[in-house]
């Protein structure tokens, strides 16, 4: 039988269903409810940020961030070339310009001496992705003097010392699409200490209408709102956060033991932080990547290779001001192997067997 291991699979459990079913049999299936109430409290709890505004989707969570901070028309914002889309995405989305700016060969993270060289008097923020469950330089970049938007989407239960991803920065945004390490199928979330900012991007996520006057509205808004059903979700995933963060941490540690073994790579980490692992990163020679891509294909084993680097797209290869050769060479060279919380030690050896063995000492 050719097994079939996806990439990643979310974990639901008898918890989930409970709250989901308790929800949709009280009725509050939109925008509002008592589901919400806790989830963001969850969140606020874990981060440590006196404000989380449940909303949509990660990325609707940085558009309204961007928009809520009055970032638009003529502004720049600076964001790493070695992500997925979405930062880049969202500033384009509120009419302002992505610069891109390479990552640090030390950990994959925006280069805090490379940002500090893109600052303008055009610059009113930058978006800080813990890339892959790395946390950033985020004492570095508060130096630079220029607001930090965290996007902590992918590193749910990373910390540097004491302080979690996700307390990092002026405002901090997650992800909870399916497959981050904490789900609520789709959603995502604002974090922040700052109750005005936090004020601001709830009332444009419910369409700008004033909080006291119905009907009444100052400014655009949209409809950007998680609902109480996906909340009920969400709440579940959160009461299971430590479980779910541990579980993918150990099979990410079983692997970098594996593929050290082996004589390939893992994703760089610098010292003294708590990366996560959202989705086990290898890293080796470009061929030898692409080999392993193709052997996983026909054992039906989902490993992928990672994004391109930003400036590899057409839509933002006008955007680096200088060259991305950090981000660009770990673009051809790391793939992400299966990471599911529930992610079997049957399916572990199926990879290392079928995926890393093959390519054994391809590269150091
Ligand atoms: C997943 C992700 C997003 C987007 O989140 P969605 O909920 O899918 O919109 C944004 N930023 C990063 C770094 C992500 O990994």
């Amino acid at each position: 039988m050719t097994p079939r291991i996806p990439l990643s699979r979310p974990a639901l459990g008898p918890l989930e269903r409970r709250y989901v079913e308790d929800a949709l049999a009280s009725g509050w299936i939109s925008g509002t409810g008592p589901y919400l109430e806790r989830f963001e409290a969850a969140i606020a709890e874990r981060v440590r940020r006196s404000h989380v505004v449940a909303v949509s989707s990660g990325t609707t969570a940085l558009e309204l961030t961007l928009a809520a901070l009055g970032i638009g028309p003529g502004n720049e914002v600076i964001v790493p070339a070695l992500t997925f889309v979405a930062p880049a995405a969202a500033v384009l989305t509120v009419g302002a310009v992505p610069v891109l700016c390479d990552v640090s060969p030390v950990d994959w993270t925006i280069d805090p001496v490379r940002a500090g060289d893109l600052v303008t008097s055009r610059t009113r923020a930058m978006i800080a992705v813990n890339t892959l469950g790395h946390p950033c330089d985020h004492r570095a970049l508060a130096r630079l003097g220029i607001p930090v938007i965290e996007d902590a989407a992918q590193s749910h239960g990373a910390a540097v010392g004491a302080s979690p991803a996700g307390s990092f920065g002026r405002v901090s945004v997650f992800s909870f699409h399916a497959n981050k390490a904490v789900t609520s199928g789709e959603g995502g979330c604002v974090a922040t200490d700052d109750g005005d900012l936090a004020a601001r991007i709830r009332l444009l996520a419910n369409h700008a209408m004033s909080p006291d006057r119905p009907y009444v509205h100052h400014l655009v808004g949209r409809n950007g709102r998680m609902t109480n059903l996906t909340a009920a979700l969400g709440l579940a995933q959160a009461q299971r956060w430590d479980e779910l963060v541990d579980a993918r941490r150990r099979i990410g540690d079983r692997y970098v033991d594996q593929a050290r073994e082996l004589g390939l790579g893992s994703r760089p980490t610098r010292r003294g932080v708590t990366p996560s692992c959202w989705l086990h990163t290898v890293v080796t020679a470009p061929e030898t990547r692409n080999r392993m891509i193709r052997l996983g294909r026909d054992a039906g084993i989902d490993v992928r290779a990672i994004w391109p680097a930003l400036p590899s797209l057409d839509l933002y290869s006008g955007r680096t001001p200088r060259p991305c050769p950090v981000a660009v060479g770990a673009s051809a060279s790391a793939a992400w192997l299966p990471t599911s919380a529930d992610l079997t030690d049957v399916e572990i050896e199926t990879v290392v067997e079928r995926v890393l063995r093959p390519v054994a000492g391809a590269s150091a």
